[in-house]
C-alpha cells in the first residue's frame, strides 16, 4: 500500500447502526455515533460485554453490515467513495469458524488468494502458514484439524491478500488457555511484520495482555480509548489476600497506609493500585507486624468492575 497520508489505520466518525425490528422485535440502536481513531502498526482491541456492538463495527469495516451514518475510512480510504481500496486493505477474521473442510490448508489459500485477484506470482501461502505455525499441517484435510488450528487457517486466510489491517472478532472465544497463549504469539509475530491488529475481546485479560491500546465500548458507546499502561493505572480495583499464622488484632493500627481489612480469622485483604504500591512493600509491613504469612491469592478485578468505576454507575 502506498496511501500513507494519515497515522492512522482506522478512522471513524459518528457511525451509527440501527438494526431494523420486525413485528416481533423492536429495532435496535447498536451504535449511538461513534469516534474512533486507531493507530497503524498497533495492536488495539475493542473490549466490551456481549451486546456492546463490537462485532457491528467490525462487520461494517469488513462491508458485511450496512450502517445508518457516520463514516469510516480503512487506510485512508472511505468505505462509501472507495470500497475496492478499503476492502484491500483489511483482513478479517469473522467470530464464527467457517471453512471447507475437503481442502487442506495450502489449498484454502490458494483458492482465497485466487478469489482476491493475487497473481500466483505473488502468492505466499506458505509463509503465511508459518505466520501462523501451520506448516506442518499445509497438506492435511482441514477437517483433522483441531479447533485452534482451524481458527490459525482462518486467520492465515484473512492475510492472503497482504492487508496491512488484521481483524479479529473474538479471535480466543472457547479456545483453551494453551492455544489462546499461542495465538496470541501468532497475533505479536504478525504486529512485528508491521501488520496492524484490531481485535475485540470481552476478556479484560486478553487486551491487558496483547494490545498497546484499548477502546471500551457499552451499549453502542465508547467509554474510554487510551494506552493500555494508562487504562490500568486508573483502574485501582486489584486485591490481594493474605493469610496469616495467627489472627491480626487492630489491621488499621498494624499496617498503616494501607487499606487492609480484616476477613475472617486469620485473613487481611488489601486494596490496592498496583501501578502505585507493590506486593513486596505489604509483605514486609506484614512482617514488621510480627506476623508470618501462610498464603497468598489475589483477586483481579472484571470488566463489570472496570466499567463501574470509568461509568461512576451500572
Ligand atoms: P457484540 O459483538 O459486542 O456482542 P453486536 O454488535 O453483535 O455486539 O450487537 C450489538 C447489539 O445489536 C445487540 O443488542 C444485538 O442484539 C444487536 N444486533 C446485532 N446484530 C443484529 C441483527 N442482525 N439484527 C438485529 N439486532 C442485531
Ligand atoms: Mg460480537
Amino acid at each position: 500500500m502506498t496511501n500513507t497520508s494519515s497515522q492512522n489505520a482506522i478512522e471513524i466518525r459518528g457511525l451509527k447502526k440501527t438494526y431494523a425490528g420486525s413485528k416481533k422485535t423492536p429495532s435496535k440502536e447498536a451504535l449511538k455515533g461513534i469516534d474512533l481513531d486507531i493507530p497503524r502498526g498497533s495492536i488495539f482491541g475493542l473490549l466490551g460485554p456481549n451486546g456492546a456492538g463490537k462485532s457491528t463495527i467490525i462487520n461494517i469495516m469488513a462491508g458485511l453490515v450496512n450502517k445508518t451514518a457516520g463514516s469510516v475510512k480503512i487506510w485512508d480510504y472511505d468505505i462509501d467513495d472507495d470500497p475496492r481500496n478499503a476492502k484491500a486493505a483489511i483482513g478479517v477474521v469473522p467470530q464464527e469458524i467457517n471453512m471447507d473442510a475437503f481442502f487442506s490448508p495450502i489449498q484454502t489459500l490458494d483458492i482465497q488468494a485466487g478469489m482476491y485477484g493475487v497473481p500466483k506470482a505473488e502468492r505466499r501461502s506458505m509463509d503465511i502458514l508459518k505466520l501462523v505455525s501451520l506448516e506442518d499441517k499445509a497438506h492435511s484435510y482441514a477437517r483433522s484439524l483441531s479447533g485452534g488450528m482451524q481458527r490459525r487457517l482462518m486467520v492465515a486466510k484473512a492475510m492472503v491478500h497482504s492487508p496491512p489491517i488484521l481483524v479479529l472478532d473474538e479471535p480466543t472465544a472457547g479456545v483453551d488457555v494453551e492455544l489462546r497463549k499461542q495465538l496470541w504469539d501468532n497475533l505479536r509475530a504478525l504486529n512485528d511484520t508491521g501488520v496492524t491488529i484490531i481485535l475485540t475481546t470481552h476478556y479484560l485479560e486478553e487486551a491487558e495482555e496483547l494490545c498497546d491500546r484499548i477502546a471500551i465500548i457499552n451499549h453502542g458507546e465508547i467509554i474510554t480509548n487510551e494506552d493500555t499502561e494508562t487504562l490500568l493505572s486508573r483502574i485501582d480495583g486489584k486485591e490481594i489476600r493474605f493469610r496469616l499464622d495467627r489472627p491480626m488484632e487492630d489491621v488499621a493500627a498494624a499496617l498503616p497506609g494501607l487499606c487492609a481489612t480484616k476477613t475472617g480469622q486469620r485473613s487481611v485483604i488489601i486494596r490496592y493500585n498496583p501501578s502505585e504500591q507493590e506486593v513486596g512493600a505489604m509483605i514486609e509491613a506484614i512482617q514488621k507486624a510480627d506476623h508470618t504469612i501462610v498464603d497468598i491469592s489475589t483477586d483481579e478485578s472484571d470488566l463489570e468492575d472496570v466499567f463501574l468505576q470509568l461509568t461512576g454507575s451500572d
